[in-house]
């Protein structure tokens, strides 16, 4: 599979009254043609400004470097702010948490749904609305002709996703970003979006990558998945070896929090103790060490290095090591 994006040594800060926000340290990773990845972590473990640095979408007082951010043979860290804008919508579509304050409460479904086409793909009015209706369609939308009318405030929180997906998916974007695309709605249709994305993943090619803390969404979507904490990758690898051989205590953690639906209904989660590093002064070694049960004093100094596993694999612990104990999950 050849890479539609490509990432190397990204860092991104943000530069506040009281110091600097270290919220992305030194990661790469890469994105096949039509492949689903997922980025995976608690909040603050930096994951959507991951995507957004990549996008370009940060405020002023954000610093971004990357040694290389390629997408489609194109070196974005040399496009300028119009070339960049340019690639959103038409090259990149991008599907946010929460529709209600994505979509503009001021303009009707029409209205935002025909924007992108009119200027990204030169259509007029009437070509526009055509796609408008068939775009609906494809997502879904019962009635579409009665929705182009509405505004978001008279759609369910369900339909205002899908109007998001269709606007993300307007001009036959190359990849789609959905930064916690269900989080805001109730598990049936939770459900229901998620089955669309499936379904437009398989019919139209487009690589996904899905931000989420939720590995249950993870599961049913991606098959490679990124796990972040700290502003660095923990832990990558296929669904298989994330789910079924991690490497990695967070990841082991993460995992362990998940209620199994077999077994004992009164058994107690296992929360990851501890809460999740200050990234205005992150730990100088591992940033899971002050949560880790396995933590040895190399930790505490020392950031781990990427061991790589297999072609697909790779964990940054220094549990490692061919020296280290030999630490297994507890499940
Ligand atoms: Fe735990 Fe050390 Fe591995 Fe970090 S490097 S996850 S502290 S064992």
């Amino acid at each position: 599979m050849e890479n539609l994006l490509q990432v190397k040594n990204l860092n991104t800060s943000f530069r506040i009254g009281v110091g600097t926000v270290q919220a992305v340290r030194g990661i790469s990773f890469h994105v096949g043609q039509g492949e689903s990845v997922g980025i995976v972590g608690e909040s603050g473990s930096g994951k959507s400004v991951t995507m957004l640095s990549v996008m370009g979408l940060l405020p002023n007082y954000a610093d971004i470097s990357a040694d290389s951010i390629l997408f489609d043979g194109r070196e974005m860290t040399k496009l300028g702010p119009k070339e960049l804008r340019a690639m959103h919508g038409s090259e990149i579509g991008m599907i946010f948490q929460d529709p209600m304050t994505s979509l503009n409460p001021l303009f009707n479904v029409e209205s935002q749904l025909t924007e992108p086409l009119r200027i990204h793909q030169g259509m007029n009015k009437t070509q526009a609305r055509a796609r408008a209706l068939e775009l609906l369609r494809q997502v879904e939308i019962p009635n579409p002709e009665a929705r182009l009318k509405q505004y978001p405030h008279e759609l369910s929180g369900g339909m205002r996703q899908r109007v998001m997906i269709a606007i993300a998916i307007a001009c036959g974007p190359k990849m789609v970003i959905a930064d916690e695309p269900t989080t805001a709605l109730d598990v049936t249709i939770q459900a229901q979006i998620l089955d669309l994305l499936n379904h437009l993943k398989h019919s139209t090619k487009t690589s996904i990558i899905m931000i989420t803390h939720d590995l249950g969404v993870i599961a049913s979507m991606c098959s490679r998945i990124l796990v972040m904490y700290g502003g660095t990758i923990a832990e990558e690898g296929t669904a298989r070896e994330i789910f079924y051989e991690p490497r990695h205590p967070y990841t082991w953690g993460l995992l362990n929090s998940i209620p199994k639906l077999t077994g004992d209904p009164n058994e107690k989660l296992i929360p990851i103790n501890g809460t999740p590093p200050d990234m205005l002064m992150p730990p100088k070694g591992c940033p899971f060490a002050p949560r880790c049960r396995y933590c040895m004093p190399v930790c505490r100094e020392y950031m781990p290095p990427r061991t790589v596993l297999s072609d697909t694999h790779a964990v940054a612990c220094h549990l490692m090591h061919p020296k280290a104990p030999k630490i297994t999950r507890e499940v």
